[in-house]
């Protein structure tokens, strides 16, 4: 079979790619120098790129491809989507019927009364979109002083300006700048900042900073709190037990709105249809994209609550995006959670899965390199550290260590990402237990190759 994508040798794509494509979140002139890996093709859990490797990709892209590359049924929908009706807007008082099916069944998905559906391109538009979403509420509500939204460090809520300025990443606010009326607390990561606090006293402490927080800003200027059921680009952070009921108890009281960024929690990936299931929260907003089409078309929504709607519904919204409730994106999207439901790849992701990556997952702890080994239905991560007992950073820079670790990853044709020295992971969920094995054997042999790089560099050294 040609491959139009392989029509050419590797470097003569890598130095067309170089001279003309910008990538994200990338030092361009270090990849310049190295050349971009080439991604032809992908099936199951396996990509191969243009020297024929086969690289099981332990990210699922970016957290996204839950069911797994290559469904032909969705490539289907696409294509008669497309010839049917391949483009018309909401705006104008109409619709069509992939959004209005897709519609009706997210809000059958979703838990409890989160049931009116916003439809955006990205999970950023989407953010974007919730800060609107909760201004205008509280305007309507006549607070229009109930403008802050909190949020915490090391969040991530996306890429514009308005979702970076919400999202916790210093590194992003330090290039783009930030927007009015975002306010940030800390973290629940106890591995990294609970010193020598117990993981539920630091998660009650964490939680409490939002109250502290109301109280400071005052009641009266408010509007939500967002975050992620678990931090995903953030590392994977798990918080304590203790964490998420606090929260939820603040937000109660206060009156101010919760809004879960599921963005990467939904759709199975902590082992229930969304993470606010796993991990018993009560949103009256979700944040929804990656996993709602499995990455095969740009689609994203916010999901209300009725009483959110309903007093959205009584003015005239001035927001929307040409892509809102995109036909083909929609269609496909109806056509994955079709197949994650009939085929019980969440139901099996949870209850069968999940338990069996846990285990093989946890085996790591033993590496010496490895500490704080912790996963919640499909997404998992370890700290890399040079001295687990007392939970020690590497003396170098943080991430060098977790780069060097992703590196050994690639070359054994495992992706796991890193972030910062904490290595993730968050496979499609029709993974089997002997690509799991796979996983494992891969991600041993690359910690044994990057530990004793890591040593003859003389990095092996715990920060003070
Ligand atoms: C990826 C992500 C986003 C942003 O989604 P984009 O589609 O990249 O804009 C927002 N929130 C969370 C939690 C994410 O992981």
């Amino acid at each position: 079979m040609t491959q139009i994508t392989n029509h050419m040798p590797t470097e003569e794509l890598q130095r067309l790619d170089a001279a003309h494509h910008i990538h994200p979140f990338t030092n361009g002139d270090e990849l310049t120098a190295k050349g971009a890996r080439i991604i032809t093709r992908a099936k199951g859990v396996t990509l191969t790129d243009s020297e024929g490797n086969e690289i099981l990709d332990a990210m699922a892209g970016l957290w996204c491809v839950n069911l797994g590359y290559g469904r032909e049924e969705l490539a289907e929908v696409a294509a008669r989507q497309m010839k049917e009706l391949p483009y018309y807007n909401t705006f104008f008082q109409t619709t069509h019927v992939p959004v209005i099916a897709l519609s009706e069944r997210l809000a059958q998905l979703a838990p409890g009364d989160l049931n009116h559906v916003f439809y955006a391109g990205s999970g950023s538009e989407a953010n974007d979109t919730n800060i609107r979403v909760v201004r205008t509420y509280w305007a309507e509500k006549g607070k229009p002083e109930k403008t802050v939204i909190i949020s915490r460090h090391n969040a991530y809520h996306g890429s514009t300006v308005a979702a970076s300025a919400l999202g916790g990443m210093s590194g992003m606010h330090a290039q783009s700048g930030m927007i009015p009326d975002i306010h940030h607390i800390d973290q629940p990561n106890w591995w990294a900042e609970g010193e020598s606090a117990s993981p539920e006293d630091f998660g009650l402490e964490r939680a409490q900073q939002l109250e502290k927080a109301i109280l400071e800003l005052g009641e009266d200027r408010v509007a939500a709190f967002i975050a992620e059921p678990v931090q995903g680009a953030g590392g994977v952070i798990i918080p304590p037990e203790t964490y998420w009921p606090e929260i939820q108890r603040i937000c109660d009281k206060y009156e101010i709105l919760l809004i879960a960024d599921e963005v990467i929690c939904g759709f199975g990936r902590t082992g229930s249809w969304f993470g606010c299931q796993t991990l018993g929260i009560k949103p009256d907003i979700m944040t929804i994209a990656k996993g709602l089409s499995s990455g095969y078309a740009p689609i994203a929504a916010s999901i209300l609550n009725d009483e959110v709607a309903a007093v959205i519904s009584g003015c005239e919204f001035n927001h929307g995006y040409t892509y809102s409730g995109h036909p083909v994106s929609a269609a496909v999207a109806l056509e994955n959670l079709r197949i994650l439901d009939e085929e019980g790849i969440v139901e099996r992701a949870g209850s069968e899965t999940a338990p069996y990556l846990k285990e093989q997952f946890e085996s790591l702890g033993d590496h010496p390199m490895v500490g704080d080994v912790r996963i919640v239905g499909l997404m998992g991560s370890f700290a890399l550290t040079p001295d687990k007992s007392t939970r020690a950073k590497f003396a170098s820079e943080a991430g060098t260590v977790g780069f060097m670790c992703r590196e050994r990853c690639f070359a054994n044709n495992l992706i796991m990402r890193h972030v910062g020295d904490r290595m993730v992971i968050s496979p499609p969920l029709i993974i089997t237990k002997d690509e799991i094995d796979t996983l494992i054997a891969r991600a041993r042999k690359a910690l044994d190759e990057a530990y004793e790089e890591v040593k003859a560099a003389g990095l092996w050294k715990a920060a003070n």
